[in-house]
């Protein structure tokens, strides 16, 4: 099953938030829950990058990428970037994987690779 990361989306007025919030930042509406979840995009454009060396055990990899991408609807979201030598600005794909082991759970998150 593919995984999917949720953005909420305004009764009201239609605007995509993510992450969630209980106000819409556009109209305001003031209803707790008034938002319709719809999946993000998969593809967009590295914004910003950075690597992370000496990361704690449960991350599993020696150096972690990761970036800032503004994905197809304009929403900006946080993720691992798994690309050897990433530029700004190039276009990504991202995929829904474990990005972190915890003791009870597994969090999944974007991981971008090259489009
Ligand atoms: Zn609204």
């Amino acid at each position: 099953m593919e995984r999917e990361v949720n953005a909420y989306k305004c009764r009201k007025c239609g605007t995509l938030h993510y992450p969630f919030r209980m106000v819409c930042k556009n109209c305001r509406a003031n209803d707790y829950f008034e938002f319709d979840i719809e999946p993000l995009p998969k593809r967009g454009k590295l914004l910003t990058f950075t690597f992370i060396h000496n990361l704690p055990a449960q991350f599993e990899v020696a150096r972690l990428g990761l970036g800032i991408v503004e994905l197809e609807n304009g929403i900006r979201v946080t993720g691992q970037v798994d690309i050897e030598d990433p530029t700004l600005g190039m276009d990504v794909v991202g995929n829904v994987e474990v990005v972190r082991h915890d003791t009870y759970d597994d969090r999944y998150g974007f991981v971008f690779r090259a489009a």
